[in-house]
């Protein structure tokens, strides 16, 4: 789950790293009250999910009321890469000596948390990066011996920062590792962290990225999710606890186990399909678990047909047989089927397949077959 960047301002001031103080308002008279409190200079900040407000004219800072008011209802409303603006946070103006770039990611190859810092902040840190790598200073931080103060030193050293902030940079960055384990984030990134004429050091923006998996650790965290971003297929199949991740094709995908389902995704394509949804039933799929996957899968209005793929291990193919016939028992399907079954009890499951005589249902005996006849019922081919 992504915050925005205010609720990321936050977060981290309440692990004591430093952020200008703000108000989120969701109306043009809320932000008139919020800059009227804060007083000016005022920064009027888009509250979107995505980077580059700042050249997207969602970022302005206003000098009195009328500029404040201007600026407010400019931005609200707004559209950012595709992002409507309906919230802006007041901040109190910062004054900029320098812009840092600051960044703790998981670096998987390395299994470890991978620590960045760069005196490039405040612009394109991915042009930064392709153009000028040597000016982003990384390390990897042993997760059981933690992040260590030295270490945040060394890393403000070989970043090239000023003497006289090695110590307040490691300070910061030690206090955002902090936050990154706390709140079990997989990504937290500042850019910029700011160096005010008085020699301070601040986030001036926040990007964290936290861990879906472990939000019910963190009921506060959890409380921001906002359903109305979320999209309503992948909601759904959270509230039944489905792994599917929703894509830009029309072949909806049912498997059981996410390596056989990323290689349907795989063998559809091949075959010149697009799929529509990535959704591992998991092991012992039983029948009011394919009940609600099919729902899922189904309830995507760009699915033309759908090709269920189940290798049986755990997961018994009679019982998905079963599954099949209640779920369309219950909620027929416009859309065709094909189902391919193989492993544990798969005779048994074609039979019971056979049996039903479903409309609209196709059975593959191998993968590739399955595959050619989705995209072909996809198409609008008949079989
Ligand atoms: P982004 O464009 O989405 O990354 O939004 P940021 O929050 O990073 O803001 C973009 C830029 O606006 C920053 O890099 C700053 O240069 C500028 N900016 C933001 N807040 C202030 C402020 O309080 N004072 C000044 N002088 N500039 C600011
Ligand atoms: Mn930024």
């Amino acid at each position: 789950m992504d915050l925005l960047e205010y609720q990321g301002k936050q977060l981290f001031a309440r692990h004591e790293i430093p952020v200008p103080s703000g108000i989120p308002a969701r109306t043009v008279d809320e932000a008139m009250a919020a800059a009227e409190q804060i007083g000016y200079p005022c920064v009027v900040k888009a509250q979107v999910k995505i980077g580059g407000r700042g050249k997207a004219g969602g970022v302005k800072v206003a000098a009195n009321a009328t500029e404040a008011r201007e600026y407010s209802e400019a931005i609200l409303g707004m559209d950012i890469k595709g992002f409507t603006v309906y919230e802006l946070w007041i901040e109190e103006a910062s004054e900029i000596e320098a812009e840092y770039y600051a960044a703790i990611v998981f670096d998987r190859s390395a299994r470890a948390p991978l620590v960045m810092l760069s005196t490039q902040g405040g612009m394109d840190i991915e042009q930064v990066s392709e153009e000028t790598p040597e000016a982003i200073a990384t390390l990897h931080v042993d997760p059981l011996l933690g992040f260590q103060p030295f270490e945040a030193r060394r890393l403000a050293f070989e970043a090239g920062i000023d003497a006289d902030l090695i110590r307040p940079i490691g300070d910061f960055l030690t206090r955002l590792y902090a936050t990154f384990i706390a709140e079990e984030a997989m990504l937290v990134e500042v850019n910029p962290v700011i160096i005010t004429p008085d020699r301070k050091v601040k986030a001036l923006d926040s990007k964290i990225t936290l861990d879906d998996n472990a939000l019910f650790r963190h009921t506060e965290n959890a409380a921001l999710r906002d359903p109305s971003d979320e999209d309503p297929q992948e909601q759904m199949a959270r509230d039944y606890g489905l792994a599917y991740v929703k894509l830009d094709g029309d072949i909806g995908i049912f498997g059981n186990g996410a390596g056989l389902v990323m290689s349907t995704l795989d063998v559809v394509t091949i075959f010149g399909g697009e799929p529509a949804n990535f959704l591992d039933a998991g092991g012992g799929a039983k029948p009011e678990a394919i009940t609600r996957a099919v729902e899922v899968i189904c309830s995507n209005e760009n699915v033309t047909a759908v090709l269920f793929n189940i290798f049986g291990g755990i997961t018994r193919c009679d019982d998905v047989a079963t599954g099949l016939i209640e779920a369309f028992a219950t909620n027929p399907p416009s859309v065709p089927f094909v189902v391919r079954l193989d492993g544990t009890n798969d005779v048994e499951g074609r039979r019971i397949l056979a049996e039903a005589d479903l409309p609209g249902v196709y059975t593959a005996s191998t993968m590739n077959e399955a595959a050619e006849k989705v995209v072909a019922l996809a198409k609008g081919e008949s079989l």
